[in-house]
Parts: C-alpha cells; sequence; structure tokens
C-alpha cells in the first residue's frame, strides 16, 4: 500500500494510520471531532451487507462511514506523528465571573456523548422524587427534574447527547446556548470510561467555556472488567476538574456525584480551578489578538458574561453562531475583522484550516494527557461486541434479522395491542353510557359524549400500541442494536436522500404516524429528519385501512388483495418521489456525513426501559391529547350547530304517528306477550329510521353540512360528490371518522330497506345535482380517486400535531398540511380524468 492510499480502498481487519482529510471544511471538522485527525490507528471492521456503509474502529469505538466518506481520508501504513507529545495546558490567571450564588438552589446541566449514560443517571438522580418536566418550545428535549439533597435544592437538566459544541446540529447549538445563556452553576459531563479520548474532546470545549465541571466518569464497571488502569485523579488534577466514578445503570457513585456538585458549587473542592488549554503559539497569538480587541471596544474581559476568550476561540472556527452571541456588541464588526484577519494569517502560516488545527490541538492534549494516566488493560470488551455485530450485521444474515425484528415489533404492537385497547375502549363507551343515562339531554351532554368523550377515547385507545411499540425502541435504543439497523439500512436510504436511521420510523408509519413521527428523534441531521417527518404520512396507516376495506368490498370486491397492495405501493412511490424532490429543493444543502458511533452491545435495565416507555407515553397523552380534544370539540360542534334546523319534514309528528299506531296495534293485541314484544321491537326499529333521517339531514344541513356543500365545486373535479366531501372533512380528526362519517351519511339514503349494508349502499349512492345527477356516485374511477385522495391528504390531527412538537414550528406542520392536500388532489385529478378520458 502506497501512502496517500484511501480509506475506502482497506481491506477488512487491517489497520492504517490516518494521513489525512479531505472535503469541506464541515465534513472535515464534524470527523475531526470524531477522532479523525492525522496520526490516529484506524482498523476497518466490515462492510454493511450493501458493501456501504464501512464500519471502523477508532480510539477504542466503533464508528461507520460511508464509502463516498471514507474515500476522502488518506492513509498510510506507518505510524503518522503523534500531534503534540506536550500535555499544554497552564492555569488560567483571569478571574471568573462570580458564581451564579441563587442561595439553595443550584442548577445543575448534564452533558456528554450520545450513550454515555446520561439518561439513565439523570433518572437515578431524579428518580421518582420529584416532577418531571419538560421545555417546552424547543425542538430538541431537555428534560428538567428538581429533587432535594440535604439542604440544597437541586435543578437537574439532561441536555441532548453531543460529541462537541461546535454548533453544528441543533442539538450541540442548543447545549452550547444552554450552558452560555441559562449558566448553569455546575455542568456535570458524563464520560464514558471505555472510550475516554473521543469523550474528553467534549470535556475540553466544557473548559473553554470557563464553567464549573464535574465529571462522572461512568460505565466504571467495564472499566474494571477491562482491566484498564486509570489515575483519573491526577487528570483530574490536570485539568481542574474532579472526577467521580459511577456505575449508572446500578445507581452506584450518583450520591457521591452530587456531593462533588455541591462541594464544587460551594468552592470546597480541592481539585476545582480554572485552566486554560493552550492551543500553541500561533494560535494563543491570534485569541490574544482578537480578545485585546474586544477589551478594547468593551472594556471588559466577558461579552454579557460569556469569557471574551470563548468568543475569540469560536471566532477563530469560523463559528457563524458566536457572531449572534454578540451582536449587542456596539462594535462589533472591528472583532470580527480582527478574527478573520487572524484567520487568513493562521491558515496562511500552518498551511491547514483553523478547525482542523484547533481540533488536533484538543486531540493532542487528550492524547497527552492520558498517556500519562492511562494504561489500557488486556481484555477488550469490543471483541465481544464484535462478534455479536458479526452475526447481526453479516452480510446474509443481517437483513433476514432486521426483518424478524420488524415482524416481531409489528406482531406485538398492532396484535397483541388489541387487547387492552379493546379493554380501554370498553371502559371509554362505558363513561359514555354512564353519562348517558345520568345527564340531562341537550347539547352539554352531547358535547361531553361525542365531542370530548369521542375524541378522546380515540386517543388513549391507541396508547397500548404506543407503549408496546415504544417498549420495542428503547430496548432497541438501548442494547445498540439501533445503529445497527440504520448501518445496514444505510446504503438503500441513501439514494433517496435520506439517512439510515430514517427507515424505522417510517415503517412505523404503517402501523400509526404518531409514535412513527415521535421515533424520528434518533435522527439527529435536523433537516433528514424534517424530510423524514413530512413524508411519514404517506406511510398508509392502520387508521386507513377501514375506509379501504369498506370502498373496495363494495365497488372492487373481487380485486382485494391487488387493490389493497397497491394503495400500500402507491403511499411508498409517493413517499420516495417526494422525498426526492424535497431533497432537490428544501434540503439541498444539509447532506450530513453519516459518521455514527456504533456502541458496544448492552443490556438494558428494566428500570431505564420502563421510564423510557412512560416518559414517552405520558407526552404523547399530554401533546396530543390537547390537540385532538380540542380538534374532536371543535369538528363535533361543526356538526352539532346549527341545533334549530328547517327539516323538509316534520320528523316529531311522524314519530308521534309511528308510536300511536303501534301503540293502538299493541292495545288491539289483547296482551299476547309475544306479539306486545315483536311490536315494541319494530316501534323502536321504525322510531331509530325516523331518528337516521333526523340526524342524516341535519347533517346535511349543519355547518359542516354547509362547508361540505361549499367546498362540492372544488372536489367535483374529481368525481366527488358534497357527502364525500363531509367524510374527508370529517377524516382530518382521524382517518377511521371516515368510515364512520359514511355509515351516519348513507344510512339515510336506504333506511326504508334495513337489509342493505353499507356497502349496498355506497355502490347504490346516487349524485344528487348537477351534469351527473341520478348516476352513480362511486364509479370505479371515482372509487379509486378517494381511495387516493384518503391516502394522501392531511395526515390526521393528531399526526400534525406531533409534526408540530417535534419540529417545534407552525411552519412545517402547517406545510404538511397544505402540500399532502395539494398533493391528494392533483393526484386524484389526474387520476379521475385521465382515467375517464381512456375509457371514453
Ligand atoms: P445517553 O444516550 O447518554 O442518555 O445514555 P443512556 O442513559 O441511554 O445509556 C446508554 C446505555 O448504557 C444504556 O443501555 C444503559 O443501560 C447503559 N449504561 C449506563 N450507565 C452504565 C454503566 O455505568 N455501566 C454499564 N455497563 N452500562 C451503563
Ligand atoms: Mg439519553
Amino acid at each position: 500500500m502506497s501512502k496517500g492510499a484511501r480509506l475506502s480502498e482497506i481491506h477488512t481487519g487491517n489497520s492504517v494510520f490516518i494521513e489525512n482529510v479531505k472535503g469541506n471544511g464541515t465534513f472535515r471538522q464534524r470527523i475531526g471531532e470524531m477522532g479523525f485527525v492525522k496520526g490516529k490507528k484506524i482498523t476497518v471492521i466490515k462492510n454493511a451487507p450493501l458493501n456501504d456503509p464501512i464500519e471502523f474502529s477508532l480510539m477504542g469505538y466503533n464508528v461507520s462511514l460511508r464509502r463516498s466518506e471514507a474515500s476522502l481520508i488518506e492513509v498510510s501504513p506507518g505510524s503518522g506523528p503523534e500531534v503534540s507529545d506536550e500535555p499544554v495546558y497552564t492555569e488560567n490567571i483571569t478571574d471568573g465571573p462570580a458564581p451564579g450564588q441563587s442561595g439553595h438552589i443550584i442548577k445543575v446541566a448534564v452533558v456528554g456523548n450520545p450513550n454515555s449514560g446520561k439518561t439513565t443517571i439523570f433518572n437515578f438522580a431524579s428518580g421518582s422524587r420529584e416532577r418531571v418536566g419538560n421545555y417546552t418550545g424547543v425542538t430538541i428535549d431537555a428534560k428538567t427534574a428538581t429533587f432535594r439533597l440535604g439542604k440544597y435544592v437541586i435543578q437537574l437538566t439532561d441536555l441532548p447527547g453531543t460529541y462537541s459544541l461546535s454548533a453544528f446540529s441543533p442539538e450541540e447549538l442548543f447545549v452550547r446556548d444552554f450552558i452560555l445563556l441559562h449558566r448553569p452553576d455546575v455542568v456535570i459531563n458524563i464520560v464514558d470510561a471505555t472510550s475516554l479520548e473521543r469523550n474528553l474532546f467534549l470535556t475540553t470545549q466544557l473548559i473553554d467555556m470557563n464553567t464549573k465541571v464535574v465529571i462522572a466518569l461512568n460505565m466504571y464497571d467495564e472499566l474494571l472488567i477491562n482491566r484498564d488502569r486509570f489515575d483519573y485523579a491526577a487528570l483530574g488534577r490536570m485539568l481542574g476538574i474532579p472526577f467521580v466514578p459511577t456505575i449508572g445503570a446500578r445507581g452506584k457513585g450518583i450520591r457521591r456525584l452530587f456531593q462533588k456538585v455541591i462541594d464544587v458549587h460551594c468552592g470546597k473542592d480541592p481539585y476545582q480551578r480554572d485552566v486554560r488549554l493552550n492551543y500553541g503559539f500561533e494560535v494563543e497569538k491570534s485569541i490574544s489578538k482578537i480578545q485585546d480587541k474586544s477589551r478594547q471596544v468593551t472594556g471588559q474581559e466577558f461579552i454579557d458574561g460569556i469569557p471574551a476568550r470563548f468568543i475569540a476561540l469560536r471566532l477563530l472556527n469560523k463559528d457563524r453562531h458566536v457572531e449572534h452571541l454578540i451582536v449587542n456588541v456596539p462594535r462589533r464588526q472591528e472583532i470580527l475583522s480582527t478574527a478573520r484577519n487572524e484567520v487568513t494569517r493562521i491558515e496562511h502560516l500552518m498551511g491547514d484550516t483553523t478547525e482542523s488545527v484547533i481540533t488536533d490541538s484538543r486531540y493532542g492534549f487528550i492524547a497527552g494527557a492520558l498517556r500519562e494516566t492511562f494504561r489500557p488493560g488486556p481484555s477488550d470488551r469490543r471483541k465481544t461486541s464484535n462478534r455479536i455485530d458479526h452475526l447481526l450485521t453479516n452480510r446474509y444474515l443481517g437483513f433476514p434479522v432486521f426483518l424478524f425484528f420488524l415482524w416481531l415489533m409489528f406482531t406485538f404492537t398492532f396484535t397483541l395491542g388489541i387487547y387492552p385497547q379493546n379493554w380501554i375502549e370498553n371502559g371509554v363507551s362505558l363513561l359514555g353510557n354512564m353519562l348517558n343515562n345520568n345527564m340531562a339531554d341537550g347539547s352539554l351532554k352531547q358535547l361531553l359524549i361525542e365531542g370530548i368523550i369521542g375524541g378522546v377515547g380515540g386517543v388513549i385507545v391507541f396508547l397500548p400500541n404506543i407503549l408496546i411499540l415504544f417498549f420495542f425502541i428503547s430496548v432497541m435504543e438501548d442494547t445498540g442494536y439501533m445503529a445497527r439497523a440504520a448501518f445496514i439500512m444505510d446504503k438503500l436510504m441513501h439514494k433517496i436522500g435520506l439517512h439510515g436511521k430514517s427507515f424505522i420510523p417510517l415503517v412505523m408509519g404503517f402501523g400509526c404516524n404518531v409514535p412513527a413521527i415521535m421515533a424520528t428523534r434518533t435522527i439527529e441531521n435536523r433537516s433528514n429528519r424534517l424530510l423524514t417527518m413530512l413524508i411519514n404520512p404517506f406511510m398508509s396507516c392502520s387508521a386507513r385501512l377501514p375506509v379501504y376495506i369498506l370502498l373496495i368490498g363494495a365497488v372492487f370486491p373481487d380485486y382485494k388483495g391487488t387493490m389493497l397492495f397497491g394503495i400500500y405501493l402507491t403511499g411508498i412511490v409517493v413517499a420516495i418521489l417526494v422525498a426526492l424532490i424535497f431533497k432537490n429543493t428544501f434540503f439541498r444543502t444539509s447532506d450530513a456525513p453519516f459518521v455514527m458511533e456504533l456502541p458496544p452491545y448492552r443490556i438494558p435495565t428494566v428500570r431505564s426501559t420502563v421510564k423510557h416507555m412512560w416518559y414517552k407515553a405520558s407526552q404523547y397523552l399530554k401533546k396530543m391529547g390537547g390537540v385532538i380534544l380540542v380538534a374532536s370539540v371543535l369538528i363535533w360542534a361543526l356538526g352539532h350547530y346549527p341545533v334549530r334546523i328547517n327539516y323538509s319534514t316534520d320528523y316529531e309528528k311522524e314519530k308521534a304517528i309511528v308510536t300511536r299506531s303501534f301503540d293502538k296495534r299493541i292495545t288491539e293485541s289483547s296482551g299476547d306477550r309475544l306479539l306486545v314484544s315483536g311490536l315494541q321491537e319494530e316501534r323502536s326499529q321504525e322510531l331509530k329510521k325516523i331518528d337516521f333521517r333526523m340526524r342524516s339531514e341535519h347533517q346535511e344541513k349543519s355547518y359542516i353540512g354547509l362547508i361540505g356543500q361549499f367546498i362540492e365545486p372544488a372536489i367535483r373535479p374529481l368525481g366527488f360528490d358534497w357527502r364525500m366531501g363531509v367524510c374527508l372533512l370529517t377524516g382530518v380528526a382521524a382517518k377511521e371518522i371516515v368510515v364512520s362519517t359514511m355509515g351516519v351519511i348513507y344510512q339515510a339514503e336506504d333506511a326504508g330497506n334495513n337489509s342493505y349494508s353499507l356497502q349496498e349502499r355506497i355502490r347504490s349512492a346516487t349524485h344528487a345535482a348537477g351534469i351527473n345527477q341520478g348516476k352513480n356516485v362511486y364509479t370505479p374511477l371515482a372509487t379509486v380517486a378517494f381511495i387516493l385522495f384518503t391516502l394522501l391528504y392531511f395526515p390526521c390531527v393528531a399526526t400534525i400535531a406531533a409534526i408540530l412538537k417535534e419540529s417545534g414550528s407552525w411552519k412545517w406542520a402547517l406545510f404538511s398540511v397544505f402540500y399532502t392536500t395539494g398533493l391528494a388532489w392533483v393526484l386524484s385529478f389526474i387520476v379521475y380524468n385521465v382515467g375517464r378520458f381512456i375509457i371514453s
């Protein structure tokens, strides 16, 4: 192998040293922060079943890269020069801002790499002791819990996992802004003891931010098993940060951790001191220059409480976001232009980008510090993990095993879920009946029963499915299998511009779009996540199935299977096409590198799984419940009002006549009990029919009926009549409602002949007006158009609520309402009219 070979060309099992990383700045920085820096040893573990991506081992952890990305990395067989040998650190001489002396409340933030055990420790520490809240208004999840410890109240926030704080991803920006703007009193930096080198990278960035840090040396059990020797006390002294070994999964060391937090907060810890990393002569010179400039401009060491040194460093990293942090500085242009000059100077001098220079010296510092304090042991847990991987991401077995897991997840979620679902359904209808029997008739009663219990009940019945689904997801995430699923699916998903991690949410969409959209949270890249959310509604959820079954049964009884398959397939094809279009328009800019960690397999604890499930489920109830409640009340009200309408006939009089005539026959039957009960039965049937006609007419003349007739011109080109319009309107609340609305609307047409099934009625429904008056509504073409419309239009309200919640913006929620409905209209129009043209 020659010098300058590409990483993508290296065979499985071989190790090489990184020489150089090519590609654009973002890619280089991202990958640099993950440890792809000059001189590091890297081993090729294996290819994914479709040969792409590739799994590597680097600095003691496993990571995957796409083949195209690996080809940007030049490697050589010999050992490259290590970046720096000197442990470069100096004590800080500047005074920090006065510590946030907030009485007995200590604000603590938990930061760390993904999978380092943040959530485990957060859950253990907060326990069931106090309220677990949830930050609203941000897309990214940060859980906060408040609990008492001795005479202090700890306000603990679990931040999203990040590898660095360079503000690449929304998560990184969020964590960084949280630390800079919320100013937690102490930051707990969770460090995975089995992957120190990579984890300490984040620590070096925390050091720059001048915040008080305590390191939780988590996974300490695995460090002991590996028989690594680590003098963490010495490293702590070097960094000016106390280390506390913890075993998050078993709750060990957590009391000590928080005791340490209190000590550090009170300034009682002997290790805690301000340390300043040294980035080498040239960079330090530039930092000083920018710092001098900012001191000259502002007259202070801090800008809005943010250390000028940090700002200088970030400016040297060409960080756009940091410019926002100093917008209030009047002459900030002078600082910015000094920084630009310094960037040019360093890049010219060093022949490398400033980002790389700074990242390299961070890793150089870490390598130096670990050389003095860390000795790896003989055994390696990686080996077991790689052995399991051998099976699960195997060239031949990878896909079958994955399909089996998916099948298992689906079967359990939607088959097993039916039982508890029925219990809840029964409970809901019991409650409805109870109110029905105990309340006086009137609008309030109907609002409660039809609007609120009907609407919210419709959401709660999905709770078991969601719990089961999230059980599987949380097990897949906690064991580390989720990353493998993304690994083997990435090549296919990448073809439509998505990430391997988008696959699972899309598959889940066939069950229910709501949890599916919630599951997109595992996708780190925001634009990929948005794209996955936007195409998710085309995965035909189970609520749409009753509509298809009804209409196919009515119009295409001979082609049930084919039609159903065709519908699902159409949804998938539309999703792919839309993804391709969006990827080439709105989301063109951001094709984030695939770099994804493949964490070692771990056995999840029951405790963390249950917590995880419950947290997701309660979120579902809270968020969806609110929106669904409002929407169902609204739709109910539109169908309910105006209460008084001009009926075409006097139904009350009809009822009275029927009652009277039956009463007469009952009296005449001279007490023949059989006859009497038969007549009573017949009477109630007749009254029901009249009631139904009345309700149907009421629906026609209610606001929703009026809207249906109002929009009829818009849907007539698709071959629909106003009744179909009403069904589609009510289906906005939940797609199952399309069928129940049809039940109400069409029952009226043949109320005289009760033996007709709903399918019969649909088959015989005719246009009431227009050029097609008297002709059948549900022609094969119109039916196909209607099914297509139902498949594609307006994802239900709960889905929109989920998109709103997960994307954090009304913009995307509204966008998905309009583009799906627009697309549904256009495609149905094409199908209906092209079809008519062909037939005629
Ligand atoms: P997060 O991504 O940082 O929130 O990490 P999690 O809290 O989800 O933990 C990731 C995995 O590591 C889970 O499977 C945990 O059960 C496991 N874990 C957490 N702490 C420890 C520990 O101290 N030792 C071991 N062996 N596993 C742990
Ligand atoms: Mg977590």
